[in-house]
């Protein structure tokens, strides 16, 4: 889009993840190689880079970003990155509740965990692992330090988790939580999971029905494609990532670096640059730069997603 500002990056900076959640990863096959991760000095070289491009703000992400033994020291230097004032990190909140203090002393102001459920048992069925204890008290642990805003990330699924939305809304009327329902995107290797979307039409419907009529929200820190409601006296917001009712493509501000070292200007563009052989080469920021601006061009030219799948990389590598 002529003139759209593109200064987000978001850095998937692992590949790994502790859970396998079934509209992420299709099964071990979809895993990416061992290895699909770059080193911290790597990561910081490409987020100078973008700073040079005008790029503010970084996001975090994987994959599990908290499984990376360096994430502390990753946070305290992107943190510091002249240019970078807004750095953020998407969760699955596992390792949080440890790990938080550390990561605000270091830098980090803000988060955003992964919460589809709040029954235990549900959340072994969608993610396959038995941690929703330790998610919980993940998001205990950064509402205690202050990180604000903390946004949960809820991907809607029809006979799994739909009849829950009502009390995951619930959540935000007495804390300062801003809960984001997503419409499950379709990737190559999650067409099950991708057949149980629930629209955004939907679950507005169902939380009016139990709330009233939602009350427009004030836009929360991070300029992403939520749109921002409050149930009625609530302390936090509601919002919709709405990839297939209300598409965001035109004004994207986001380029991704996935964690195999690709540079993608669209989840669902297979178009990407590699950034590995550059770095082992010795690349400096401006030469990196210089592929930013090549991925910027192809962003520019690129209109939406014909079709919702990937580009044929799995969404944990991508970094979502
Ligand atoms: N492991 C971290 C986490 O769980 O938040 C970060 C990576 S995860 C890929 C980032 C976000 O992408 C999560 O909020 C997850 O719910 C979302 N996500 C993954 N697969 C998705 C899909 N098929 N459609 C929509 N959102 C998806």
């Amino acid at each position: 889009m002529p003139g759209r500002a593109v200064y987000y990056l978001r850095l998937s900076v692992t590949g790994r993840c502790n859970l396998r959640c079934i509209y992420c990863r299709s099964g071990d096959d979809a895993a990416p190689p061992a290895g699909a991760e770059l080193p911290a000095e790597d990561l910081l070289k490409i987020v100078r880079a973008a700073a040079l491009m005008g790029f503010r703000k970084v996001r975090l992400t994987g994959g599990e970003p908290l499984l990376r033994a360096d994430i502390v020291d990753l946070v305290h230097f992107v943190a510091r990155v002249p240019g970078i004032d807004d750095l953020a990190l998407t969760t699955n909140g596992v390792r949080l509740a440890r790990l938080a203090p550390a990561l605000a002393r270091a830098g980090l102001r803000r988060v955003n965990v992964s919460l589809d459920t709040l029954r235990p048992e549900r959340f072994r069925r969608i993610t396959g692992g038995d941690r929703w204890h330790e998610v919980w008290e993940g998001i205990e642990a950064a509402l205690a330090l202050g990180l604000n805003p903390v946004k949960l990330n809820t991907v809607v699924l029809r006979g799994l988790n739909d009849d829950e939305v009502r009390d995951l809304a619930r959540l935000t009327l007495d804390r300062p939580l801003h809960l984001r329902f997503i419409e499950v995107m379709g990737f190559k290797g999650n067409s099950r999971a991708a057949a149980r979307r629930v629209g955004t039409a939907e679950v507005r419907a169902l939380l009016e029905a139990e709330f009233g009529p939602l009350e427009p929200g004030k836009p929360v820190a991070g300029c992403g494609p939520a749109r921002y409601w409050k149930l009625p006296g609530a302390r936090g917001t509601v919002g919709f990532i709405s990839p297939y009712s209300a598409p965001f493509c035109d004004w994207c501000n986001r380029l991704r670096v996935t964690a195999a070292g690709t540079l993608r200007p669209c989840l669902h563009d297979p178009w990407e640059l590699d950034l590995t052989l550059p770095l082992a080469r010795g690349a400096t920021e401006r030469d990196l730069a210089g592929l930013f601006e090549r991925a910027l061009a192809r962003k520019a030219a690129h209109r939406g997603a014909a079709a919702a799948t990937g580009g044929g990389r799995p969404m944990a590598e991508l970094g979502g």
